[in-house]
């Protein structure tokens, strides 16, 4: 029998998400983003399910190369551009966008022989201090990718820091009056769905279309949004514990009464954060306990105590479509996006449609 950690991809949820993106959007083109393999899911995967998206926006150009060579026609944006001269020829040659955020992207744009010409995403820096030139410089940039000859349409980007939190996306806008009538593109999740006066002609959206919440004190169910992966295994040893028993790697749990735990073929080389401390929510066969003790490589371990049913062999889901992956990544203190993206190569992936 195979070891029976395994991720679940559901892929007509992943379809309504976008489709939910979709009726956000309005009159915007979508990008779906799919950087980092698609969050983790696979984009080779996922692939099919993204039919009705405009384009794909990634960061990894061999990715973005693949993708073309496997037949794929619509707008492929490289959010983070080129990185080294020798890669500007392949954005002409393959027909993807670049994100230019940087004077040194520009002058290898300028130094380097290219046959036709390159579409932009110029990209400014509106606050998040992070990638992006000044706005000060919109009108000359545009100038001067223009003198250049090597570029085709330009977009003006930007990207908000606040879109899911109070601060919004107001005081970003206002140092992005771009001078030009240029298509804009700003929106990633947060923004689409909270702020879609924000959607310009190309919106990004990433998250959201993997099932999860961007918004912390939002379930993704409220947004009509529905989870993509599921990350599930079973349970493969029980212990009975006396009060005082600790459980685990530092012995960080203690039993305060008599216990029955699960040990469930799972851990932090899955994917699963070494840093859900004891009492993260977990499902067995359907209902919900809590973990206990650290979680180690392969194993961690769950609490059956009010579980008379439940033994060697019962079904455990991790995160999916009976518990959010954004109550698990909240007990963890992170985001479901680093959950998504630690998924290790060593779970089997099956796919439905
Ligand atoms: C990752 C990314 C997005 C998507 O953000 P989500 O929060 O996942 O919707 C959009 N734009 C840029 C520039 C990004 O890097």
């Amino acid at each position: 029998m195979p070891r029976p950690a395994r991720a679940l991809l559901d892929l007509s949820a992943l379809r309504d998400n976008l489709a939910v993106a979709r009726r956000a959007a309005g009159n915007a083109s979508i990008l779906a983003v799919v950087k980092a393999n698609a969050y983790g899911h696979g984009l080779t995967r996922v692939l099919s399910a993204l039919e009705a998206a405009d384009g794909l926006a990634l960061i990894e150009l061999d990715q973005a190369v693949a993708l073309r060579e496997r037949g794929y026609v619509k707008p492929l944006l490289l959010l983070g551009g080129f990185f080294e001269p020798e890669d500007v020829e392949l954005f002409p040659a393959h027909r993807l966008i670049a994100v230019i955020h940087h004077e040194d992207q520009l002058l290898m744009l300028e130094k380097t022989e290219i046959v036709g010409r390159i579409d932009i995403f110029l990209k400014f820096n509106t606050g998040m201090n992070r990638l992006g030139f000044p706005t000060s410089q919109a009108q000359a940039l545009v100038e001067r990718l223009g003198r250049s000859g090597k570029v085709g349409s330009i977009t003006l980007m930007t990207h908000f820091a606040n879109a899911d939190d109070s601060r919004g996306v107001e005081w970003q806008l206002a140092a992005f009056r771009p001078a030009q009538s240029l298509p804009l593109s700003m929106a990633n999740s947060a923004a689409l769905l909270r702020h879609p006066a924000t959607a310009g002609a190309w919106v990004r959206p990433g998250i959201m279309l993997y099932g999860s919440s961007p918004f912390p004190e939002t379930p993704a169910a409220a947004l009509g949004l529905r989870p993509v992966m599921t990350l599930e295994t079973r349970i493969i040893g029980v212990q009975q514990l006396h009060p005082g028993d600790r459980v685990g790697y530092g012995g960080t749990f203690t039993a305060q009464h008599p216990m029955r735990i699960g040990v469930i073929a799972c851990g932090y080389a899955d994917g699963y954060p070494r840093h859900a401390p004891s009492g993260t929510p977990i499902m067995v066969d359907g209902e919900r306990t809590r973990t206990v003790g650290r979680v180690s490589m392969d194993l961690m371990c769950l609490d059956l105590t009010a579980m008379a049913g439940a033994g060697v062999g019962s079904r455990v889901q991790l995160w999916g479509d009976e518990l959010s992956v954004d109550e698990v990544a909240a007990s963890a203190g992170t985001v479901s996006y680093e959950l998504f993206c630690a998924l290790s190569s060593r779970v089997p992936v099956s796919v439905s449609e």
